[in-house]
């Protein structure tokens, strides 16, 4: 019967925001885990201290997901410390807003390549040990920006999103037949770096009228979403797969509702 103690997590872009969180919150329920990060050693490695230092077991490794040698050469190096990645949280993301009017090629590929392709090379990168230990947890923090939300500017992020979507439950398919589960998180607007920007009246504008948005009458904590992930990371979740959860406060805004 597998544990959390046995569990060895990959949590890409773990370094801040919700990644920070989901890689804090694995590490207490017992798991072992690797920070990845693309270029903030510090962020990473801070939270690696904190993490060892309060009885867990954490690295940091650097690779950017977009590149799959780099991306195996980190789950290399993970098997080499703690052994075969068991849970893969596929967090590391970015968001170019744009309309048809500024669409920019080489900024939305970049995008492309991160949120979707990222998403390939580390499930790719797994799941040989993954098969091999007939078992295994993949979650893929998506967007509720692929079910459609109305935010503006949204549209080409949503689209990687909604790619990152698909492939959580095409690779549901393939790979349930090894016991591996594989599930998508869809955040809501959470308080993060990524939210943030630099202009602090219009985050507080924009945050307010969000909030309005959701049921609940609130933005989201990256806590709401590690929470989620946490759920089906756990090794009790073994027979729920394909699934898409929408963590977003009860968010009203979907465009055709
Ligand atoms: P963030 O910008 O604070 O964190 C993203 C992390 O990913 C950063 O640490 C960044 O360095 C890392 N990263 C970016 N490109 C990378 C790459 N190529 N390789 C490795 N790491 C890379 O953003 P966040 O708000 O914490 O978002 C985390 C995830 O949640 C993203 O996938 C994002 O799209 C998704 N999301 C966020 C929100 C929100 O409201 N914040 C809503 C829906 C979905």
């Amino acid at each position: 019967m597998a544990t959390w103690r046995d569990q060895v997590a990959l949590v890409t872009g773990g370094g801040r925001g919700i990644g920070r969180a989901i890689a804090r919150r694995l590490a207490r329920e017992g798991a072992s885990v690797c920070v990845n990060y693309l270029a903030r050693a510090d962020a990473a490695e801070s939270l690696v201290a904190d993490i060892n230092a309060n009885g867990g077991r954490a690295i940091a490794v650097a690779a950017d997901v977009a590149d799959d040698a780099a991306v195996e050469g980190m789950v290399d190096r993970v098997a080499a410390t703690f052994g075969g990645v068991t849970i893969l949280v596929n967090n590391a993301g970015v968001s170019h807003q744009a309309t048809l009017e500024s669409y920019d090629q080489e900024k939305l590929q970049r995008m492309r390549q991160v949120n979707a392709d990222g998403v390939i090379h580390t499930t790719r990168a797994v799941m040989t040990d993954m098969r091999r230990q007939k078992y295994g947890r993949i979650v893929n923090i998506t967007s509720i920006a692929a079910l459609g939300t109305a935010l503006p500017g949204n549209a080409f992020y949503a689209a990687t999103k909604a790619e990152a979507q698909i492939l959580t439950l095409r690779f549901a398919m393939e790979l349930g037949p090894f016991g591996i589960t594989v599930n998508a998180v869809a955040p809501g607007f959470i308080q993060t770096d990524m939210t943030h920007g630099t202009d602090e009246n219009a985050w507080k504008e924009r945050a307010q009228k969000l909030a309005s948005a959701a049921m609940l009458g609130r933005v989201g904590e990256p806590d709401d979403i590690a929470n989620a992930v946490a759920f089906f990371a756990s090794p009790d979740s073994g027979w729920i797969t394909a699934q898409v959860l929408a963590v977003d406060g009860g968010r009203m805004d979907y465009l055709g509702r």
